[in-house]
């Protein structure tokens, strides 16, 4: 049973390390300080280097993520923690990494 106004989790068990905003993948990081947890199902309260996104709130459900990836993407992607940004990177290539229900509304009940 679905209810239209329920908000769609932004769990991440089958990409735990990423964050669902901008695509960073913190698997440089131990995991309890990846983006919801080991198992990508419990936030962690962490702040993303990279789009400054708090774990937990801007990125607690999908429509979140979308929301907050448009203001960072607006914004020219600057990175919150700018001595973190690698030498060359690419924002293009760090969001082509994010799974399809991160980029796009899933589909809801037809009526
Ligand atoms: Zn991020």
């Amino acid at each position: 049973m679905t209810s239209e106004n329920a908000p769609d989790p932004a769990t991440r068990p089958d990409c735990p390390s990423l964050c669902l905003v901008c695509g960073l993948d913190h698997r440089p990081l131990p995991a309890e300080d990846w983006p919801w947890g080991p198992d990508g199902t419990l936030a962690s309260f962490e702040m993303c280097d990279c789009c400054g996104s708090e774990f937990g709130y801007q990125d607690a459900t999908l429509a979140a993520c979308r929301r907050s990836r448009r203001i960072w993407t607006e914004a020219g992607h600057p990175w919150s923690v700018p001595s973190a940004r690698p030498p060359g990177w690419n924002p293009s290539a760090q969001l082509a990494a994010l799974p399809l229900r991160a980029c796009q509304p899933s589909p809801g009940p037809q009526p």
